[in-house]
């Protein structure tokens, strides 16, 4: 049997970098093994829908090239519309689905419906907490006769339906991460399946659509790991085959607690937004709680679909670390097409102020030579709007103690004198017309290794360390290359 997995996130706002490596995972074992992947929207939560999410998750997860086959999607104006013959993908288009099953349930006798007003679930709840019990339902409704529940219901009275729980049963199921689990059924709680605004709960709709769907393996975080006997029992009320579950460890901050927002980025958006390339983030984030047996760290998605097997998820939680991600977003700017960095770097570009909407064109070759030259110090493209007054500024300030140092050396002015008339006498100021400049001042002078480098980097930039000179020298251009040595001879040596 072809393998079918989804990722069924709540629109509640953003995709989690957690969210993330779930669907990625959902992805990577559907790929490898030829079957298929889903992207189901959970939006039976009313009180939690964000506007515009369903279309930011499906945007997120395209960008990160985590692209399902069946599932809602964007259409060319940026609407959603459905593909794939298991729909609606939609939990909130699917109500009458719901209610059909909960009903049959009820018929079944493993569901009830129950009438207890919040008021007082909530002095139940509070009574069993001051007996030091774990809260759960006292089974008020449990017993009604089929009379007292057709007069509550034709009275009108608001309700819910629960599932019905045997007692005192063992629910054992196998996870793929955790092993064997088992739970006693005196230990859970009689689940809402419906609401009382129609809606089916989490625990029902995700039963329900895994099975018309035809998902094989349920890989979740594992906050759903109390959830899944629930889970098991009602597969079983239905009489349909359970799936295989997979409960993925969470990713864990820093300080080793679930990764939040309290602790900086966790949005997908959020890193895009800084310049992270996808390849660069999906690949991380794979590597956060997965390993491939060859250690290999490097991977680009085929890579990963080949290599990815659930055996070597860890048990424990990943540590998401930002540096790791820096590293890898650098290695993966580095190699990346320059047109295409350029490209997406548009945004910084007129953000610092190097070029606007209309001069971008023009200005276009200058910028992605100027990328080209900076690139490798990037841990992620909007590191470039740190570079402007490095690139625009007349003056020079020098960096530290080194710097100054340099430019007083007693050799400095003369030579930079020297330095200035070429650059003047040049016609073009390209990076090997500063290197023959840099050479023949070699043979002139007798300067030449660090005492020529050194002093020319420091006088137009201040820094003793940096980016290629004869480059930089061909971004500034000729007039800002002699305004900076003649401030630095007037100021600074
Ligand atoms: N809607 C649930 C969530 O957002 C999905 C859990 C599952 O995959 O079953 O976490």
């Amino acid at each position: 049997m072809k393998p079918r997995l989804r990722f069924a996130p709540s629109p509640t706002g953003y995709v989690h970098i957690g969210g993330l490596r779930t669907a990625l995972y959902n992805y990577l074992y559907a790929k490898q093994n030829n079957g298929e992947y889903l992207l189901r929207i959970e939006d039976t939560d009313q009180t939690r829908l964000v506007e515009d999410a369903v279309e930011g998750i499906i945007r997120s997860l395209s960008w990160a090239g985590v692209v399902h086959d069946e599932g809602p999607v964007l259409d060319a104006n940026g609407h959603i519309t459905q593909t794939g013959d298991c729909g609606p993908y939609i939990q909130s288009q699917r109500l009458e689905i719901y209610k059909k099953h909960a009903l049959e349930l009820v018929e079944k006798d493993h569901a009830y419906y129950c009438f207890c007003s919040k008021e007082r679930l909530d002095a139940v709840r509070e009574q069993q907490k001051s007996e030091g019990l774990t809260p759960k339902y006292d089974g008020h409704c449990k017993h009604l006769t089929k009379e007292e529940v057709a007069e509550k219901l034709s009275s009108g009275q608001d309700h819910v339906i629960r599932l019905k729980l045997p007692e005192n049963r063992i629910i054992e199921f196998n996870d793929a991460i955790k092993g064997t689990v088992t739970v006693n059924t005196n230990d859970l709680d009689d689940q809402v399946l419906m609401k009382t605004d129609g809606f089916p709960t989490y625990h029902m709709a995700v039963v329900v659509d895994d099975h018309y769907m035809g998902i094989t393996h349920v890989v979740r975080g594992d906050e759903w790991l109390i959830s899944t006997p629930k889970h098991v029992f009602t597969y079983e009320a239905f009489g349909w085959n359970a799936p295989e579950f997979v409960h993925l460890p969470v990713i864990l901050s820093q300080s080793k607690k679930k990764l939040s927002k309290r602790e900086g980025s966790v949005a997908v958006e959020d890193f895009r937004s800084k310049g992270y390339l996808p390849e660069a983030l999906i690949n991380y984030v794979a590597l956060v709680g997965w390993s491939p047996e060859d250690g290999q760290e490097i991977l680009s998605m085929n890579e990963m679909i080949e290599k990815f097997s659930f055996d070597r998820v860890s048990k424990s939680g990943g540590v998401f670390d930002l540096d790791k991600l820096n590293w890898m977003n650098n290695h993966y700017i580095k190699s990346a097409d320059l047109d295409r960095l350029t490209e997406l770097s548009k945004g910084y570009l007129i953000e610092a102020g190097f070029t606007t909407e209309s001069t971008y064109e023009a200005d276009y070759n200058w910028l992605k030579r100027m990328i080209e030259v900076l690139r490798e110090r990037f841990n992620k493209l909007e590191d470039i709007k740190e570079y402007y007054a490095f690139f625009t500024r007349k003056d020079v300030e020098l960096e530290d103690d080194e710097a100054s140092e340099i430019i007083k050396l007693e050799h400095v002015p003369e030579m930079m004198q020297i330095f200035a008339d070429k650059v003047t006498a040049a016609e073009v100021l390209n990076a090997d017309a500063v290197k023959a400049i840099l050479k023949e001042i070699q043979k002139e002078t007798g300067h030449k290794g660090k005492n020529l480098f050194m002093p020319v980097r420091v006088a137009i930039t201040g820094q003793v360390h940096g980016p290629d000179i004869a480059i930089v020298i061909e971004l500034l251009g000729k007039e800002l290359t002699k305004e900076r040595i003649g401030y630095c001879l007037k100021n600074l040596c």
